[in-house]
C-alpha cells in the first residue's frame, strides 16, 4: 500500500480493506456506517487535510452505554525519494491486533460496549484521532477509556511499554496484576514529565488524554527501523507480536471488569 500516507490513493486502499474486515468479523456499524470522513487543518490558517476514521463496535452484555475505545492508527509517511516506507510496526502491527482483537471480542461479548477504532492521519499530527474527540460519533461522556497501541510487534529485549498509570491511578492496579502473569516483559511507564521520553501526546492517546479521557498506551521503545524504510514485515518478531497482542486483548478484558466500579465521568 505504499506507505499509506494521509490523502493518498494506497491509504484509501488500505482503508476500503479495512472496511471489509470490519464487516467480516461482524462489527456493528457506528451511525450506519464504519468510515467516517472529517477534514482538518493541522494549524491555523492551513490548507485541510482530508481522511476517514475506520469505526466498528461490539455491543456490551450488560452496560452498552459506557464504551472503551480500543484503537491504532492505519496510515504511515508513505514514499519518499522513490523508497516505501511499510511501516510494518508503525503501525501495521497495531492495526492488526485491533483486528485481532475485535475478533475475540466479537465471539466473547464484552460487559460493556468496545469501539474499535482505526485513525487515519496519525503521522501528521493525530489528526484523525483529534477529529473524533472534537466531533464524536458517540457522547464523550459515554467514553470510559481509550486503550491505544502503536508500534507493538518487536523489541529485542522482549519489552512491551504501557503509559497510562501516571496520569491516570486507576489504570495501574489493573497494569500491575497484568505484569506477573504478562508473556511479555511489561513495563510501566513513558507517561509523566513531558519532553520525548513522556509518550502521552506521541500518539493518538493525546486526544482523548486532553479532553480528559483516562488512556492506555502500548507500544514498544524506537528501533532503528523506526520511521526508516526498513520498517518491514521480515523484520517484526512473530512470536513477541502474538505475546503482545494477547498481553493487551488481557488488559482490555481487566479493563471491562474494572469499569463497573468506576464513576460515571
Ligand atoms: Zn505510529
Amino acid at each position: 500500500m505504499a506507505g499509506r500516507a494521509a490523502m493518498t490513493p494506497e491509504n484509501l486502499k488500505a482503508r476500503v480493506w479495512l472496511e471489509s474486515e470490519f464487516r467480516r468479523i461482524g462489527l456493528q456499524p457506528v451511525e450506519g456506517r464504519f468510515v467516517h470522513a472529517w477534514a482538518r487543518a493541522r494549524r491555523a490558517g492551513a490548507d485541510s487535510v482530508r481522511g476517514a476514521n475506520v469505526l466498528g463496535m461490539v455491543r456490551g452484555r450488560t452496560n452498552a452505554a459506557r464504551i472503551i475505545v480500543v484503537s491504532a492508527h492505519c496510515d504511515h509517511v508513505g514514499t519518499r525519494n522513490g523508497q516505501i516506507y511499510n511501516g510494518a510496526d508503525d503501525n501495521a502491527s497495531g492495526t492488526a491486533a485491533v483486528l485481532a482483537m475485535a475478533a475475540h471480542f466479537a465471539s466473547h461479548p464484552p460487559a460493556h460496549t468496545i469501539l474499535f477504532a482505526l485513525w487515519d492521519a496519525e503521522e501528521i499530527g493525530l489528526l484523525g484521532a483529534r477529529a473524533f474527540v472534537d466531533a464524536p460519533t458517540v457522547p464523550l461522556a459515554s467514553i470510559a477509556a481509550n486503550v491505544n497501541l502503536d508500534m507493538v510487534s518487536r523489541n529485542d529485549r522482549g519489552e512491551l511499554y504501557a503509559a497510562g498509570a501516571t496520569p491516570w491511578p486507576a489504570m495501574r492496579p489493573l497494569l500491575e496484576s497484568l505484569v506477573p502473569v504478562a508473556s511479555v516483559k511489561l513495563v510501566l511507564g513513558h507517561d509523566s514529565g513531558g519532553g520525548q521520553n513522556d509518550w502521552t501526546d506521541q500518539s493518538d492517546q493525546g486526544a482523548f488524554n486532553a479532553a480528559r479521557i483516562p488512556f492506555v498506551y502500548f507500544g514498544v521503545e524506537d528501533h532503528p527501523d523506526y520511521h526508516k524504510p526498513t520498517d518491514d514485515p521480515e523484520r517484526i518478531q512473530p512470536g513477541f507480536f502474538y505475546r503482545a497482542a494477547r498481553t493487551i486483548a488481557g488488559f482490555v478484558e481487566r479493563l471491562d471488569a474494572a469499569v463497573e466500579g468506576w464513576p460515571p465521568r
